[in-house]
């Protein structure tokens, strides 16, 4: 054994199971656990003891302030610091940190979006621990915090934040689950806990590049730039060699996570140049969403250390692949049963069917929801193109298992030797590589050999609101089949007739074709799936009696909590394309036009002097030039009007307090303007002196670094 292995330091940062057995009284810990699994109250004299031992275990490791770690609904995290110091009788410091203040926070935090529920119920909203997301020390230059994961309500009880919802929808499937596997006589299993894997994709840019891009600073893509002569068709980045500068940022990025117990597993170059990937090991999705924020913030802060900009949005480059974040979605029971593992014969795996054919059921009956909770401003310019998913929501379940579910549905049994015939051929090979390897990189929504990934949600945004909707729906889903159960005399054939019937009537929701082709877009048609194709339409899934009926019965969201939500999309939605287009007319009028009509002046100035020289030149090349350069100059011009004029329209639409028509106007309107400007712009670009051109380009950009 070497004497350092590099997993000694890992968790090094977290208050673990193991440091929490040692440091508490034994009393205190059993309730803390009690708490945790059962979600049975912690009594306030327990939380002081915690509160001591946490604070002391901060302490050693030279921690001076603590946070109440939370996600209002911008998306991201907050924190406000408190340090541990308080006064002691003789002019002296000590340390102190109370249970009450481990418990709850209140953070005046009122500037954050709240939908209007604030308004309506409560204005101050407080944090409250979730002792089931492990407490963190995080490190930065300016030292070390103590971050305690809560959720953010107001005070009566309104969820202000993404984890409330997501604990909520945990709860819920964890008790429709264990209805159906009670009534399919498991006795085992005290309770069921969705997973999720989230792989996350960005791009790193140089530092120095970025900073002389007024897009990139202030809203993270690029709106102007003209494609390079070379962009990923030659798949010579994917999975190719690392370039050193970034695997030195991956190693730093690693060893900064496993500190902060995230099982960061695997980082491979993606796509597109300057695209990459990093993928942790599953968790339960309460902590694998804190988790994922804590990649991405720490993605973020050490790109700038190693001089780089990290680019978490969904399409910073036009023409290449944009990011995503593949949200691998199971459910496991607490003694280790994957509902979703096929087994080596999954025909007879009448567990794995059933909850599969839950799974089905509920993604055809609330596709909307589920397009719905992948949607964002930065994804309308991703989904639907070849490369990430279609808009059309469906399900790849893979042949074999689609033959065993049309077995079924055609009237036969379960118990039919060689119905799942595998065609891996290879007797060294795990049942299901093929499957697994084979499958299909076009499908929204995947069955990858024992956990479904959902291929469509957006790189930056958290997957809180994804794995709520996934848990809620098929909670739902569950609920259905338990009622079912619950009234069979006969449990086993019921199961079958519940997986046939789902198979019937939800047939149409599975598709194991290529998701890009035209044709399916017509077939998706033809069978009655919904194609919504962009983030404004998505949102109103949210506010549908559909929605409001289910979140409603498994106490997800309330309506008012559905409302609010809807308002801030739609609202963000709105304040994006704002943000993008004012930044457009600046780049536009204080940058390109200046420096194209600087160009235009020095081609003046050289075609006069060779006018001039009293030799009978042919200057025909810069004239074209010329001429074409002051068309150009023109329309950019006229155009850049007509998108002061489309702004200055929307802030009134906006003053008007019409939301969705604002929103509307800014998708249809708005962004054809922002487009057509766009490429006067690009081909600008290609016509005006390299050294003259006001910023970095794509070339710079995507192959700057060495
Ligand atoms: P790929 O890029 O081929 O999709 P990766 O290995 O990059 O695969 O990522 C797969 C992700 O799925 C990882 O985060 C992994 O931990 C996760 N995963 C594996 N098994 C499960 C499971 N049962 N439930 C949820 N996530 C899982
Ligand atoms: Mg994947």
């Amino acid at each position: 054994m070497p004497a350092n292995k590099f997993t000694d330091n890992f968790a090094a940062n977290i208050f673990t199971d193991d440091v929490m057995r040692e440091r508490l009284p034994k009393a205190v810990y059993q309730q803390l656990q009690k708490t945790m699994q059962e979600s049975s109250p912690l009594d306030i004299g327990s939380a002081d003891v915690i509160a001591k031992a946490m604070m002391e275990w901060a302490l050693e490791h030279g921690v001076t302030h603590y946070t109440h770690w939370f996600q209002p609904l911008t998306g991201i995290t907050a924190e406000k610091h408190d340090s541990f110091i308080a006064r002691s009788a003789h002019q002296h410091a000590i340390c102190e940190f109370s249970g009450k203040s481990l418990i709850k926070g209140e953070p005046d935090a009122s500037s954050f979006p709240s939908g209007g529920l604030r308004a309506t119920f409560e204005a101050r909203g407080y944090t409250a621990w979730d002792c089931t997301s492990p407490v963190f020390i995080k490190e930065d230059a300016a030292g070390p915090t103590l971050c305690i994961p809560t959720a953010f309500c107001s005070y009566t009880g309104v969820a202000l934040d993404k984890k409330t919802p997501l604990l909520r929808s945990m709860q819920a499937i964890n008790h429709q689950a264990m209805r159906v596997l009670r009534l399919m006589g498991n006795t085992t299993s005290n309770r069921v806990i969705p997973n999720c894997g989230a792989e996350q994709e960005y791009f790193l840019v140089d530092k120095k590049m970025y900073d002389k891009r007024m897009d990139l600073v202030f809203t993270g893509r690029t709106l102007f730039g003209s494609r390079p002569p070379k962009g990923q068709e030659m798949d010579d980045h994917y999975f190719g060699v690392l370039k050193e500068r970034v695997a030195v940022f991956m190693r730093d990025l690693d060893n900064q996570l496993w500190k902060m117990g995230v099982y960061s597993k695997t980082k491979h170059n993606e796509v597109a140049p300057a695209q990459h990937e990093l993928a942790p090991l599953y968790d339960d999705v309460n902590v694998a969403t804190d988790h994922n924020q804590i990649i991405m913030e720490t993605m973020r802060k050490l790109a700038k250390r190693h001089g780089f900009e990290c680019l978490l949005h969904e399409k910073p480059f036009a023409g290449i692949n944009g990011s995503g974040k593949h949200d691998n979605w199971s459910l496991e029971t607490d003694d280790g049963i994957n509902l979703l593992d096929p087994g080596k014969t999954p025909h007879k795996n009448l567990t794995f069917l059933l909850f599969t054919s839950a799974i089905i059921k509920a993604i055809d009956d609330d596709a909307a929801l589920v397009r719905s909770s992948a949607s964002n401003a930065g994804n309308d310019h991703r989904l639907g193109n070849n490369e990430a998913p279609p808009a059309i929501i469906s399900i790849y379940m893979g042949d074999d298992i689609t033959k065993i579910f049309e077995h079924i549905a055609n009237g036969g049994d379960n118990e039919e030797p060689n119905i799942c015939s595998l065609k891996v051929g290879v007797k060294t090979l795990p049942q299901f590589a093929m499957d697994t390897a084979d499958r299909n990189r076009t499908s929204p929504f995947a069955f990858t050999g024992n956990k479904f990934e959902f291929r469509m949600v957006p790189s930056s945004a958290s997957v809180a609101g994804p794995n709520t909707v996934l848990n809620t729906i098929v909670a739902e889903s569950l609920s259905c089949i338990a009622d079912r159960l619950e009234k069979a005399t006969d449990v086993k054939a019921e199961i079958i007739s519940i997986i046939k019937d789902i198979y019937n009537q939800h047939k149409r929701i599975i598709f194991n074709g290529n998701g890009y082709a035209d044709e399916w877009k017509k077939e998706a048609e033809k069978r009655g799936l919904p194609n919504i194709t962009n983030s404004v339409d998505a949102f109103k899934a949210y506010v549908t009696d559909r929605a409001k009926t289910i979140f409603a019965k498994h106490n997800v969201y309330s309506e008012a909590e559905l409302n609010a939500r809807f308002e801030i999309k739609l609202e963000k939605y709105v304040k994006v394309l704002n943000i993008e287009a004012s930044t457009m007319l600046k780049m536009s009028k204080r940058e390109i036009l200046p420096a194209c009509m600087k160009y235009a002046g020095t081609l003046a100035n050289t075609v006069n002097e060779l006018k001039n020289t009293g030799c009978n030149l042919d200057i025909s090349a810069q004239t074209a030039v010329l001429e074409k350069l002051n068309t150009l100059i023109n329309k950019l011009y006229t155009q850049t009007e007509s998108l002061e004029k489309a702004i200055d329209k929307m802030h009134a639409m906006q003053a008007q307090g019409d939301l969705c028509k604002t929103a509307q106007y800014c998708r249809d309107s708005l962004s054809a303007n922002m487009n057509e400007l766009r490429a006067y712009a690009d081909e600008l670009e290609l016509i005006v002196d390299r050294d003259a051109w006001p910023f970095p380009t794509y070339e710079d950009l995507l192959f700057g670094i060495n």
